[in-house]
């Protein structure tokens, strides 16, 4: 563990002294902010990474990007950055605060949002 009591992975997520284990979120000691966004590309890397080990191939790697932050203020108001290039406030608002990307969540577990 690092001092801070995070699990200190390596570039593949595996955990520090095991092939075997990894960690995603904000549970694993990568110096970015903890984001659910960034733990989404964590899972990704790790699902990849336990599927190449299990077949034999070589494993990928994780590097924090880009931050991209969306926050909204309320139904008609945000702000937010992507790619280090600041967004419009009503672009925030229309693409996250009306709903929050709730959508996104429900594709993401195959399911149909409830009208
Ligand atoms: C106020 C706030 C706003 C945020 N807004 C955003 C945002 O807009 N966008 C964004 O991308 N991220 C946002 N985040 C960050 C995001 O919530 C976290 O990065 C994300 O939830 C991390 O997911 P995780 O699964 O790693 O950890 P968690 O979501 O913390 O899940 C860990 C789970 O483990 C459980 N647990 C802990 N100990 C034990 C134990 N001993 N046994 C069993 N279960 C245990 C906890 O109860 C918890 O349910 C926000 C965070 C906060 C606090």
């Amino acid at each position: 563990m690092a001092d801070d009591g995070a699990l200190k992975v390596n570039d593949h997520l595996q955990v520090h002294g095991f092939s075997n284990v990894f960690a995603v979120g904000d549970c694993a000691n990568l110096q970015e902010p903890k984001l659910a966004y960034h733990a989404g590309l964590h899972a990704s890397v790790a699902v990849t990474n336990i599927i190449n080990s299990l077949s034999g191939k070589q494993l990928t790697s994780y590097h924090t990007g880009n931050i991209t932050m969306l926050l909204a203020m309320g139904r008609d108001d945000g702000v937010g950055q992507f790619n280090g290039f600041r967004l419009p406030r009503w672009l925030v608002a229309v693409g996250k605060s009306r709903d929050l990307l709730l959508w996104k969540s429900w594709r993401e577990m195959q399911q149909k949002q409830p009208c």
